[in-house]
């Protein structure tokens, strides 16, 4: 049965919901229906029994020691996406507060961010590569962040621009940096130290939708004003383990397992690190070897290694790319509404074969119709 489902699976590009390990599908396939020794589906367990407890907390244990996180951090599994994280962390930290936060925008979301920030308090946009049509990051030259800011706050990945940091922006000692992680979060190793928080919704690199991962220190969690709302207050989650209200419990098993096949399976994030750049030195091989036909997107040395995005010559060109690439099991490569052109995403999941194929198809389309 599983073959039949996995023969009929195309590589799948898409931004997110985006493409998950198919032996972790197969796995949840197995077990959903009676999870292993406790008679019914977990997602018909209390979020208090001892099953899920257990399952919540290996998805934790796995992802800490992924990263190598110490025990001055919490990891919570919250609701709301990476859009709620837009307000909670101004929320927590300079609502009702003097302080200002300082954010670098270097794509769509970490506007959307500033937005959703300046609902809550001061805040001060360091630098914005929007007139580049935001197609790389800043140095450390290009901006000052001051040693009194509240936090200091970026986008490691910005996914529709496919732009990407390669490592953490200069953040003075003292203030502590924010990282939205949405679409690289578990695809290379990373200093979590260097982090006062680092949050990513699940459903690009790390499962289905439904849970975000929020790694926070926790001094942090005693900055939220006494009034602000008890599911926004970082601190019940910490306190609770995660389960001031019942947590999703599908998409936290589900984000354990591709936490254990990062680990058992890949090798840890070294090993998946090294397949994302091969991965993605395929893709931009192909673009700068046609370069007179394909136009990359991000400057570079911002390439992200997660979302590939780049332009042809023509409306008419593109719309003939994704319909003869959909022929070849090539899938969901139109770039976001607001930038056009092709996006590749290519997370964890999508296996080396997928960009080998689409990597061969760019080259035959652009011998054909360059
Ligand atoms: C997808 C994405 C978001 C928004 O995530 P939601 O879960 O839809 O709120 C935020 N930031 C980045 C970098 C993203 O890729």
């Amino acid at each position: 049965m599983s073959a039949t489902a996995t023969s009929q699976r195309v590589f799948n590009f898409s931004a997110g919901p985006a493409v998950m390990p198919v032996s972790v599908l197969r796995e949840l396939q197995e077990e959903l229906i009676e999870f292993p020794g406790a008679g019914s589906s977990l997602m018909e367990l209390s979020h208090r029994g001892q099953v899920f407890v257990d399952v919540l907390h290996d998805a934790q244990d796995t992802i800490r020691s992924l990263y190598g996180i110490s025990d001055d951090y919490e990891v919570l599994f919250l609701q709301g996406g990476a859009a709620l994280q837009f307000s909670m962390i101004p929320a927590n930290l300079i609502r009702g507060n003097d302080k200002t936060a300082q954010y670098l925008v270097t794509g769509s979301w970490g506007k959307k961010a500033v937005g959703e920030a300046r609902k809550e308090g001061k805040v001060e946009v360091l630098y914005d590569a929007k007139e580049s049509g935001y197609n790389h990051v800043p140095s450390s030259g290009d901006y000052a962040a001051s040693d009194d800011a509240a936090y200091l706050y970026y986008c490691s990945n910005e996914t529709i621009q496919g732009v990407q940091f390669a490592e953490e922006p200069s953040c003075p000692a003292g203030v502590p940096l924010i990282c939205d992680a949405s679409s690289d979060i578990l695809s290379r190793p990373l200093d979590i130290k260097k982090y006062g928080l680092l949050y990513a919704c699940a459903q690009k690199n790390a499962g289905p939708a439904g849970v975000t991962v929020v790694i926070i220190r926790k001094d942090l969690l005693d900055h939220a004003p006494d009034n602000l709302a008890g599911y926004l207050t970082y601190k019940n989650h910490a306190e609770n383990d995660s389960e001031w209200n019942t947590p999703p419990t599908f998409a936290i098993w589900a984000l354990g397992k591709v936490a254990h096949w990062l680990a058992d399976d890949i090798g840890g994030l070294e090993a998946m690190q090294k397949l994302n750049e091969r991965k993605a030195k395929l893709l931009y091989d192909s673009i700068d070897a046609n370069s007179g036909f394909y136009a990359g997107h991000a400057r570079r040395d911002c390439r992200s290694r997660m979302n590939v995005t780049f332009n042809l010559p023509s409306d008419e060109l593109l719309n003939k790319f994704v319909k003869e690439a959909a022929t070849h099991d090539l899938a969901s490569l139109k770039g976001h509404r607001s930038i056009g052109g092709i996006r590749a995403s290519i997370y964890n999941a999508m296996p080396i074969e997928g960009a080998e194929t689409l990597a061969k198809f760019m080259n035959d389309f652009a011998a054909k119709n360059g």
